[in-house]
């Protein structure tokens, strides 16, 4: 797990390297793939339901599953969500940032700045005898409390052997609800979060993923796994 994790967190970086006005997700991806089989390690997402990028990568308003695309080119001011994993060894990583291409609006700043608190609210509440739900509301709570909308239809998940395994880790609920939390335990936890209203629409590419409201949207992402010492971030450099 460590290893996919790092492998994982690495792609990510080699994707912020690219992050400039006039490259295309398409090249982008590219670059990821380059990199995870640089490292003797596959890119998880691609064919995984049929998916046939590398990485998803999701500009302004795409919240998750946009689809590299030699048709859509980076400009200053974009937001772009870059979420990659890497398998190797019969083990999954599974991360996600989302990145500013040259000066972004303060709104999408503070969007930015929220969802990732969202993030590390919610790790910090991955402890063993917790429950599901106190992830689930530290990060609901947080981002309710800018009057952005949480996102029901897409939730993060348990990463093992396979990229996608119970249990759900939901960005919404009630504290000491759900699953209880055990040390070994390797979740994904991936706040989806929207500048306006909670709703979401899949397009007619069956993938692309946006807010009913056409808002912006942010979306960042660790594998952790919850040990006797607290919560530990797997997908670091
Ligand atoms: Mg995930």
């Amino acid at each position: 797990m460590s290893e996919a994790c790092k492998i994982s967190a690495e792609a990510l970086k080699v994707a912020g390297k690219f992050m400039q006005p006039g490259i295309s997700t398409w090249e982008i991806d590219a670059e990821i793939e380059k990199f995870i089989r640089s490292t003797g390690a596959r890119p998880n997402f691609k064919g995984l339901y049929g998916f046939p990028g590398s990485a998803c990568i999701s500009v302004n308003e795409v919240l998750i599953h946009g689809i590299p695309s030699k048709k859509i080119i980076l400009k200053e001011g974009d937001i772009v969500s870059v979420d990659t994993g890497a398998a190797i060894g019969g083990f999954n990583g599974d991360n996600a940032y989302t990145f500013a291409v040259g000066a972004i609006s303060e709104e999408a700043q503070k969007l930015l700045k929220v969802t990732e608190e969202c993030l590390y609210r919610g790790i910090e509440q991955a402890r063993v005898g917790n429950r599901m739900g106190d992830i689930s509301n530290a990060v609901q709570s947080h981002a309710e409390s800018f009057g952005y909308g949480v996102v029901r239809k897409f939730v993060g998940h348990g990463v093992g052997r396979d990229l996608h395994e119970d249990p759900e880790v939901p960005n919404f609920g009630r504290p000491g609800r759900g699953v209880r939390l055990a040390a070994g335990m390797t979740l994904a936890i991936e706040p989806m979060i929207n500048l306006k209203g909670a709703d979401v629409k899949v397009l007619s590419d069956g993938w692309t993923t946006v807010p009913t409201s056409g808002s912006l949207s942010a979306h960042f992402e660790h594998t952790i796994v919850i040990t006797t010492d607290g919560p530990k971030i797997l997908t670091k450099v």
